[in-house]
Parts: structure tokens; C-alpha cells; sequence
């Protein structure tokens, strides 16, 4: 049977040649970074080395780099470690609703904590307002967090223009930039972000390790205390394979950007006409232009997301109804519902994303065998029989 891997917004694939570099950490270069004879050196150096280079292709400085068990913990430090280390200024940070729920749970828990958040609706594209933004800092504001792409949607934000909004008012800016991150150039200085994250298995490095930037002179708090490491904010006894992994992958990422790039949005736009060809009453999510290259988000009426998934794994399809996260619990999509989708049609979307090892072969083979699987639930569908009687 075909197996056709098009959830590359959940996990990558590790590609060889970063498995290739991560072995020798393993088992020669096994040393603890904090002892002083030369296998411990070595390990210092190997991850010394991966900070420089992740700093480099992100324009910061290697002093503002900070490694990370993932995109999750990197998420929950930026606010958390921001929302402790400055309560004496203000207790009030502003979000969007279509944040990856690593920032909305935490955001809510800080909540119950004493912490006052406003969630910034999207419009129908998934985009924020920059008008509804600057209506809501007060003098109480100390974090602005915002996503930079999003995962279900793939809608990308305009992050240089909140950043500008975040200086002006000298209010912090954290973006998760998990799923920008090896599909759109970053700088942090054009940017204007304060605190940056992102996580290695959503670009084809290895699962939990991610890294937060700091900017020089942010005020936050540690989040795991204990050892010395990480410049004294971040303890526990580096994952050195993982983080030489890290700085692999990204390396690769960026080397390879625009092809990666061409190869995603021709899929992509081949895979979204496909699928507006062959089924009727289908309709887009996302926004047209500003969406990631590999992100297809559709909602298909009359169907049930869970089945639509259970019938494409049975033909070696591998998709999601929206965020890994929310798969297992039956409530539609908090990003679809804040984009102003009814319940019964959020429950009916699909999200396909592709990526590097997608073949144009795979692209067809997607859109005929969901063009198919949709008109077999179709036919099962007591709501689509009424549908046709009405017309
Ligand atoms: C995957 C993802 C996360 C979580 O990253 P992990 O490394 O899996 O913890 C956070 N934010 C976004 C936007 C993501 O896509």
C-alpha cells in the first residue's frame, strides 16, 4: 500500500545527514559539557559551536541564544519567565486567539494566577488587526505574544509591524515562531522581536530540543532552576546530540530556503486547485497569500473530519483534521471557530502538509483518493441527501 506522509505541520522526518551528525555524541563525545578534561570540552565546544550558528542564521547574537527541550517549553519560558520578572511593572499581556495551545494554556494559567490577558480576535483569514492590537495595551501591559505562522491554518502575521507597535510602547514581543522557522528568512533585529521560539522536529531535526533567542537585556525569569547552565537560566545537563542536531538541520534549512520554498507552494497550489476542482462544497482556510508553502487547510461541508482521516489512513494517508494536539477530543478547532467557521464545518476540515519529501505523484494521489473517500461519506450522509433534494 501507498504510504504518504502529509503531516509535516505535526513532526518532520529526521533528515540522514542530521541523524548522521548527531551519532557521534552520542557514543565518542559523550561528555558532560560542564567537566573539564577534554571529552568534556569537546562536548562544551560541539555545543558552542551549534549556538554560533544558530545565532548567525537567525541575526542574533550567541549570547542570546538559549537551548530548549521544544517549542512548547520554549513558549512557556518567554511568557512565563517575562510575566514573574516584571509583575512589579504591570500584570496584563495580550495574545490572539489562534495561538498553538503551548501559549494559550499557558496564558490561561497565568490567568488564574493573577495575570489579566486579552486574546486579539483574527478576520475571516486568520489575521490580527493592528488597529485592535494597539486598542488593547494599557499601562499594565508588560508581553505582547504572537504567532508568527500558524499551524492549522497557516496563516503568517505581520510580525515587523507589531514589533514596531511592541518598541513604541517599550512592551515586550514574544513570537512562536515554530512553524516559520525553515520556511521563512528570519531576523530578529528587522523583526523587532524581543523573545523568539522555535523547535528542531518542525524542520527536520530531531523531536524535544527547540531553542528560545532572548534579546540582551530582556528582564525574565529562569524556568528550570538548578545547574549553571545556559548562561544560569536554563539548568540540566545539555542534550548534546540533540542540540548538534538542531543547528544541523537549520543550517540545512536555510541553505536550501528558496528551493524548498519553489518545490512546497507548487504542491501546495496543485494540491489546493485539485481539490477545489474535484469536490463541491469546499472551501479554503487560511489566508491566500500569506500562508506557509506547505500548509493546504480546506473545511469539506457535509463531512465528519474524523472519518475523513480514518478513511485516508486506510489508503496510506497520512492528514489532520487541524492541530495534532486537538486530535483525540472532539472539539472543532479553536483557530477555524476564532476565524468566525460554524461548528459544523470547522468539524469538517482537513489540513494537508507538505513537505520536503512530498512528490508531485503524491499530490495526485491525494486528490483522487480524497475526491473519492469524500463522495463514498457523502453518499452515507443523511445531511448531504437533503442538500441535493433541496436543489
Ligand atoms: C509544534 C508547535 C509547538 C510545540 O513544539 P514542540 O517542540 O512540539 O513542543 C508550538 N507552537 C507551534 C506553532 C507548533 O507548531
Amino acid at each position: 500500500m501507498r504510504d504518504v506522509y502529509m503531516d509535516n505541520a505535526a513532526t518532520t522526518p529526521v533528515k540522514k545527514e542530521i541523524v548522521e551528525s548527531m551519532i557521534p555524541y552520542f557514543t565518542e563525545n559523550y561528555g558532560n559539557p560542564s567537566s573539564i578534561y577534554r571529552r568534556g570540552r569537546d562536548s562544551k565546544k560541539a555545543i558552542d559551536e551549534s549556538r554560533d550558528l544558530v545565532a548567525k542564521i537567525l541575526g542574533a547574537s550567541s549570547r542570546e541564544i538559549y537551548f530548549t527541550s521544544g517549542g512548547s517549553e520554549s513558549d512557556n519560558w518567554a511568557i512565563k519567565g517575562v510575566a514573574l520578572g516584571n509583575k512589579n511593572k504591570g500584570n496584563h499581556i495580550i495574545t490572539t486567539k489562534i495561538e498553538h495551545h503551548a501559549v494559550l494554556h499557558t496564558c490561561q494559567y497565568l490567568e488564574r494566577n493573577g495575570f489579566e490577558v486579552t486574546y486579539l480576535d483574527v478576520d475571516e483569514y486568520g489575521m490580527i488587526s493592528l488597529d485592535d492590537l494597539k486598542k488593547a495595551i494599557n499601562k499594565n501591559t508588560i508581553l505582547i505574544s504572537i504567532i508568527y505562522a500558524n499551524n492549522e491554518v497557516g496563516t503568517i502575521q505581520p510580525i515587523k509591524e507589531i514589533g514596531k507597535i511592541a518598541k513604541d510602547n517599550d512592551i515586550y514581543f514574544h513570537t512562536d515562531a515554530v512553524q516559520a522557522v525553515g520556511n521563512i528568512e528570519i531576523d530578529v533585529d528587522e523583526l523587532g522581536v524581543d523573545l523568539l521560539s522555535l523547535s528542531a522536529h518542525k524542520f527536520y531535526g530531531p523531536k524535544g530540543v527547540g531553542a528560545l533567542y532572548i534579546r540582551k537585556g530582556v528582564k525574565l525569569n529562569p524556568y528550570i532552576h538548578g545547574g549553571a547552565q545556559e548562561r544560569n537560566r536554563r539548568a540540566g545537563t545539555e542534550n548534546i546530540a540533540a542540540i548538534v542536531g538542531l543547528a544541523k538541520a537549520l543550517e540545512l534549512a536555510y541553505n536550501n530556503l528558496e528551493s524548498h520554498n519553489e518545490n512546497l507552494i507548487y504542491l501546495r497550489n496543485k494540491l489546493i486547485k485539485g481539490i477545489m476542482n474535484e469536490i463541491s462544497y469546499v472551501k479554503l482556510n487560511g489566508h491566500p497569500e500569506k500562508r506557509l508553502p506547505g500548509n493546504v487547510n480546506v473545511s469539506i461541508e457535509f463531512i465528519e473530519g474524523e472519518a475523513l482521516l480514518l478513511s485516508l489512513d486506510m489508503v496510506g494517508i497520512a492528514a489532520s483534521s487541524g492541530s495534532a494536539c486537538t486530535s483525540g477530543s472532539l472539539d472543532p478547532s479553536h483557530v477555524l471557530l476564532a476565524m468566525g467557521l460554524p461548528h459544523e464545518i470547522a468539524h469538517g476540515s482537513l489540513r494537508l502538509s507538505l513537505g520536503d519529501f512530498n512528490t508531485e505523484e503524491e499530490v495526485d494521489y491525494v486528490i483522487e483518493n480524497l475526491a473519492k473517500i469524500v463522495q463514498r461519506l457523502r453518499d452515507m450522509s443523511p445531511l448531504y441527501e437533503r442538500v441535493k433534494e433541496d436543489k
